[in-house]
């Protein structure tokens, strides 16, 4: 079952910057995908064209859960909380958005704190947070809606190695225990390789696939 669908996708932007394609890319209902490449080879730009965050110049972009209930949750490098409010309401944003009550949203963002293991810091503040777990609250908001489709835009890049070591194995348990479809963007080949099902290559001009390899050893991996 086809998750995401790109068929030949160009985008330049307004000012007449190429930044990608023509791009052709399936990705299957839960698979774990790692777009890599370069800085400036338009990674982001495809995964904001997947989200449905710009449009593209050319081409058609068929993403099933933009239209769904659950729809895409979206991980972006900075973690982008409000700072004057808790981490329990950082993360109900989304269904506050969506017009759910705080009685029922509750549990929900309960939920998706221990699931990224910070329950106990619902009523905490983001300044008072290490890079690590401003991360993880990022990813809980990301997840509190049960997206169908999870985008991460080079999620741990800020991160220093250890945290972003133990980072890597939460993501790869939670994706294991939700069968989310995942697509990461990164230019870390150790990261593409240690999450990923599959790499899609990305070439820097014009954005094109340079090569995809699947990565055998990483599916199933209990
Ligand atoms: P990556 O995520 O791989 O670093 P991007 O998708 O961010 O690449 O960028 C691809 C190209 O498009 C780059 O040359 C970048 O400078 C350019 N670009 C990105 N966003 C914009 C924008 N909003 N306006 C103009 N050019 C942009
Ligand atoms: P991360 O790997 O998520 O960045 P840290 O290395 O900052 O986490 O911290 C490891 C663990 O220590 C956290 O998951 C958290 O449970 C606990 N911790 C970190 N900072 C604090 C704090 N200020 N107060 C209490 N516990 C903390």
């Amino acid at each position: 079952e086809v998750a995401i669908r790109l068929r030949g996708v160009t985008k330049t932007y307004e000012n007449g910057t190429r930044a990608l394609g023509p791009l052709d890319l399936d990705i299957s209902k839960g698979e774990f995908v790692s777009l890599l490449g370069a800085s400036g080879c338009g990674k982001s730009t495809a995964l904001r064209l997947i989200a449905g965050l710009a449009a593209p110049s050319s081409g058609s972009v068929d993403v099933p859960a933009r239209a769904s209930r659950h729809g895409i949750g979206f991980v972006f490098q900075e973690p982008t909380l409000m700072p004057w409010t808790t981490v329990r309401e950082n993360v109900r944003l989304p269904l506050k958005l969506a017009h759910m009550a705080d009685a029922e949203s509750t549990p929900r963002v309960m939920d998706a704190l221990a699931q990224v293991g910070l329950a106990d810091f619902a009523d905490a503040y983001p300044r008072e947070l290490s890079g690590g777990m401003k991360m993880r609250v990022s990813l809980a908001r990301a997840l509190v809606t049960s997206p169908d489709v999870l985008l991460l835009d080079e999620p741990f890049a800020a991160l220093d190695e250890i945290t972003r070591f133990r980072l890597n194995n939460d993501l790869l348990a939670l994706w294991r225990q939700l069968g989310t479809t995942v697509v990461f963007v990164t230019h870390s080949v150790y990261e593409a390789v240690y999450l990923s099902q599959r790499v899609v290559v990305m070439t820097s001009r014009p954005g094109r696939v340079h090569a995809e390899c699947h990565i055998d050893a990483s599916a199933p991996r209990d």
